[in-house]
């Protein structure tokens, strides 16, 4: 290689070594510096004379967490913080230069500032992670809105808007399947007497209570709803008449049977049912449950606290 040559690809290297971006270091085998370009000088804060033939312990002792890579013997790339008002983050590549005989010659170290870079990241992530809570929150309000719309306030069980497209739709699939259903209306006895006579408040507490137990004594595919002030109504699918009627039965002498306190009080509550069923009462949801209720006031007028089958003998 001629001289010319040879200058002139001395002259291109240090060119490019001064205009490139990124902080260079060379040690050389002693682990002493060699050289650093202007960036290095700029974030040293120290002209090349201070820094060449400097012992990097000294040169670095601001950084110690740069300094700690520079006696690796293998090729590095990593991320170092460094400290400083705000303190940043520099990529740093340490790239080990061995000779012919695998002897280590030196070490060139190059860092670039990535702080704005990790910023942003960090920004995008807690941005991206408030989204999520946001959606999870979003996704909660509306199931519970979708809950509250179906659901009546007081007890928990399904409103009358529920309950009406529920029996649409068992009339429709006991239809198409041939299965039976029944519809048991039940009302609580002497419900204006509860209220009379121990307040509003124990009033509601009875409905809350009859609710539970309703909820808690019948099939998960049984549909509990009240139907309006101390009226309750339940589905049951797949339920012949005597099923619903024994069952319904069942409820009655268990819900007389208990004892609900309030405010040091014993409060004892009955109710009174009507049963109908599909097909053998009616073919329509509407129908049926108008029977159910004839049945019910069948028996309240033979005195409550009982349950009733719909018959045509019952006079509407
Ligand atoms: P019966 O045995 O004939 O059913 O008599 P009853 O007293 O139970 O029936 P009535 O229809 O005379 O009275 C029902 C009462 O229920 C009247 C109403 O003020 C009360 N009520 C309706 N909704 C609620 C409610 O949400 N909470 C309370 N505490 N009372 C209610
Ligand atoms: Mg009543
Ligand atoms: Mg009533």
């Amino acid at each position: 290689m001629s001289i010319i040559t040879t200058g002139i690809i001395r002259i291109a290297r240090s060119k490019v070594m001064e205009q490139l971006p990124e902080m260079v270091f060379v040690l050389d085998e002693k682990e002493r510096i060699v050289d650093a370009n202007a960036v290095a000088q700029k974030w040293l804060g120290k002209p090349l004379d201070q820094i060449l033939g400097g012992d990097p312990l000294d040169v670095f002792k601001e950084w110690p967490q740069l300094l700690q890579r520079f006696f690796f013997l293998e090729y590095t790339r990593e991320e170092v913080e460094i400290p400083g008002d705000p303190p940043r983050t520099l990529e740093t590549i340490m790239t080990p230069i061995f000779n012919g005989k695998k002897e280590l010659e030196g070490r060139v170290i190059l860092a670039y500032d990535v702080t704005e870079r990790k910023n942003l990241e960090k920004e995008l992530k807690s941005a991206n992670e408030s989204l999520q809570t946001q959606l999870k929150e979003n996704e909660h309000l509306r199931i519970q809105l979708q809950e509250q719309a179906i659901r009546d306030p007081l007890t928990g069980v399904f409103n009358r808007r529920y309950f009406a497209e529920a029996l649409d739709n068992e009339t429709a699939r006991a239809k198409r399947e041939n299965s039976p259903f029944s519809l048991v209306v039940l009302d609580v006895d002497h419900f204006k007497k509860v209220n009379d006579t121990y307040g509003h408040k124990c009033g509601d507490l009875v409905l809350q209570t009859l609710a539970k137990f309703l909820q808690e004594n019948t099939r998960r595919s049984d549909i509990v709803c009240r139907f309006g002030g101390e009226e309750f109504v339940l589905l049951m699918p797949d339920a012949p008449l005597e099923d619903a009627y024994e069952r319904a039965e069942l409820f009655r002498k268990k819900f007389e049977g208990m004892v609900n306190m309030y405010e040091g009080t014993e409060i004892r509550a009955t109710f009174s049912a009507g049963v109908a069923s599909f097909p053998v009462h009616a073919d329509s949801g509407e129908t049926l449950l108008g029977l159910a209720d004839q049945a019910l006031y069948a028996s309240k007028a033979e005195g409550r606290n009982r349950v009733t089958k719909y018959s045509s003998l019952i006079k509407s």
